[in-house]
């Protein structure tokens, strides 16, 4: 994969350097900063590919810096979150964030996280929204049909299972909070919702994924939303 740009946006000199050390022992090429207000300024001027950004920043929150950066960068960005508590990073999500890490993280995980994001990167930038086919592993979405396929076999959806197949995978590498997905699919009140959307998601889940020798497609956050993986060549 060809050099990215990643800047760490992190308070705390000792998790900044420890990811910094991290990325530097890996050949990443990386900017760091320490405030939210440098943050927007260090992303503007450097545009780089993916975001590392902690939440709990000393002058502007960080579901901020992501609002501000989202106005005219769609990089990914990957939250760093030491509060444990969801509704944070369901901010974060809905505000555009990509994903999220939870402190204290391992460095295998950071790295992990990263390689996810890469791939989610190679695929924003390999196709464009207009794109009439999805490829993923097995499965297959034909946008101008209507149909989905999981490899020669068409898989037999219901509108809203179609529905919420096409969201996830359009986003596919990005985590979808239940919110999101709901308001989508239904247009409505997403509370109220979120009780059918798992009976909806299993239903679809069990289409897709057949048996344990099947790749997983759609991994579940709890008590936060869905996400399409991208399935590795290897994998398919
Ligand atoms: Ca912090």
């Amino acid at each position: 994969m060809s050099k990215v740009t990643i800047l760490v946006v992190e308070d705390d000199a000792s998790v900044r350097n420890l990811i910094s050390t991290t990325l530097k022992a890996h050949d990443y090429r990386f900017i760091t900063a320490a405030t939210g207000e440098s943050a927007v300024m260090e992303a503007a001027s450097h545009n780089p590919d993916i975001l590392l950004l902690d939440l709990g920043l000393p002058d502007i929150d960080g579901v901020e810096v992501i609002r501000r950066i989202r106005s005219w960068s769609n990089a990914p960005i990957i939250v760093i979150s030491a509060r444990s508590e969801d509704s944070d990073k369901i901010d974060a999500l809905d505000a555009g964030a990509d994903d999220y890490l939870t402190k204290p993280f391992s460095v295998d995980e950071l790295l992990a996280r990263l390689r996810a994001t890469q791939r989610r990167l190679a695929l924003i930038q390999s196709s464009s929204p207009q794109q009439p086919v999805y490829v993923n592993g097995q499965l297959r979405i034909d946008f101008v049909s209507g149909c989905a396929y999981l490899g020669e076999e068409e898989l037999h959806l219901t509108p809203i299972e179609y529905k919420l197949l096409c969201l996830l995978a359009r986003n596919t590498g990005k985590v979808l909070t239940h919110k999101f997905i709901t308001q989508s699919v239904w247009g409505s009140s997403w509370e109220n919702d979120v009780v059918s959307l798992r009976v909806f998601m299993a239903t679809l889940r069990r289409k897709l994924e057949r048996g344990s020798d099947s790749p997983q497609y759609i991994q579940t956050h709890i008590g936060i939303g869905y996400r399409m993986l991208k399935i590795e060549e290897k994998d398919g």
